[in-house]
């Protein structure tokens, strides 16, 4: 198995920060599943396009014809990098969180969604205004997919459905088995959107290969930086729904209604990507993912996974030494997963815990309920109904603990932020 021999380089490995104890440490940041450091190529790119930036898709001038051109390259790179079919269409958003509400909003009338209780935030409650089924958790990748089938078998058939899974969870990077729930959707006659926001960073995304209908995924978490994400798959919903913004760029034509016609304006709107771009778009958000999207392809995810698996094991085998650690897991010890991983420490408070390895270590993770409400309250064995807030009063001594500890890392970890960590635990 060959290993990447050094991190990928990004921003931020030089950054220093005080300690309580005194002196100063370079930082660990190890809150990737939240957001990735840039690479340094990413920033490298952005600076060198910079001075030459301009408006996209409206001007005659040189610089706007570059900045265009920059533009619909980088929807050719990420299509190119998600195995997109003949046809499907990449549309650039501000986030995942926004590439799903957008699918939410371009929903056929009477659509059925069907979602699993344990999914991120972005991925649970963007479908209010269709019929949504809540599927429980499963406690294997196989009783995920069991249960999805049975839920699919009960559905009113011949309408419109639409399944939404993770591809790798934010709070254990646990991989679901998603080839297996897409057959099973289109086994049903049901289609499915896979939010790889997790999953892109650390593993190859093939929307041909998986055989999803649509993907998205965050620019800030695949080591480029904010503002911009991916909403990539099938065109006919798309193209069919209102746009999601209505504005310029996504009309193609506009002209007032005569009087005696009622007034108003009548528009056609475009029916490619451009449909729900509407407004200047974010160029150097775009350009940065398709930069990230180069990097990571050229690095190869062989040896970026092979890499990562061997930081995995470095957390896992230190934790496993601590007996007052407990590592969260929705499909037990053994299944495969990305560098993401929750735990609680016994009569300890999440939050002192997490502003400990901070305050004394140079460490940043996060803590919290990690915007999975539903999933960290049943990995912790608290109700799942219950109606407490993000930061939650923390148990007391003895106590379940109401909220967990995340720690996550990626292609730009040096061995010595996880080897800190670990230290610092123990
Ligand atoms: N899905 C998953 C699995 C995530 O981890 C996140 C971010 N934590 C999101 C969706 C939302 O991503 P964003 O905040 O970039 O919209």
């Amino acid at each position: 198995q060959t290993v990447c021999a050094a991190p990928l380089p990004v921003l931020g490995r030089d950054v220093t920060v005080p300690l309580v104890t005194g002196g100063e440490v370079t930082y660990a940041a190890l809150d990737y599943a939240a957001s990735a450091p840039a690479l340094q190529r990413v920033w490298d790119d952005v600076a060198a396009y910079a001075p030459y930036y301009g408006s996209v898709h409206r001007g005659a001038g040189y610089l706007s014809q570059l900045s265009t051109d920059l533009f619909e390259n980088s929807r050719a790179t990420v299509a190119e990098f998600l195995g997109c079919r003949e046809g499907d269409q990449v549309v650039f958003t501000r986030s995942t969180t926004d590439s799903l509400n957008l699918l939410a909003a371009a929903l056929p009338a009477d659509c059925q969604v069907f979602v699993f209780e344990t999914e991120h935030h972005a991925s649970l409650l963007p479908w209010r205004d269709a019929r949504v089924t809540y599927l429980n958790a499963p406690r294997t990748a196989d009783q995920a997919v069991a249960t999805l089938e049975r839920a699919l078998a009960d559905r009113e058939p011949y309408g419109p459905a639409l399944v939404c899974v993770t591809g790798a969870s934010n709070v254990t990077g646990e991989l679901w088995p998603v080839k297996e729930l897409a057959a099973a959707a289109h086994a049903h006659g049901a289609r499915i959107v896979l939010d790889a926001a997790q999953l892109a960073p650390h593993h190859p995304v093939s929307i041909s290969e998986l055989d999803v209908d649509w993907v998205a995924f965050s620019g800030h978490k695949l080591y480029a930086p904010f503002g911009s994400g991916v909403l990539a798959g099938r065109s006919d919903w798309l193209r069919e729904a209102e746009p999601y913004l209505a504005g310029g760029g996504a009309s193609r034509k506009v002209a007032r209604r005569p009087k005696e016609a009622g007034g108003g304006v009548d528009v056609e709107w475009h029916e490619t990507a451009a449909r729900h771009e509407a407004g200047s778009p974010n160029v150097i958000g775009v350009y940065s993912i398709a930069s990230a999207c180069k990097a990571l392809t050229e690095a190869g995810f062989d040896q970026l996974v092979a890499r990562e698996n061997q930081l995995i094991a470095k957390v896992r085998e230190g934790l496993a030494e601590v007996p007052a650690v407990k590592v969260l897991s929705l499909f037990g010890d053994d299944a495969p997963r990305v560098g993401v991983i929750s735990f609680v420490v016994d009569g300890w408070n999440s939050s002192h815990f997490a502003a400990a390895l901070s305050a004394e270590y140079g460490i940043g993770v996060r803590d919290g309920l990690f915007c999975a409400h539903p999933l960290v309250r049943t990995l912790l064995g608290s109700d799942p109904q219950n109606q407490g807030e993000c930061g939650a009063p923390e148990a007391a001594p003895g106590e379940k603990s109401l909220n967990a500890i995340r720690v996550s890392f990626g292609a730009g970890t040096p061995d010595e932020h996880v080897e800190r960590f670990v230290r610092a635990v123990k």
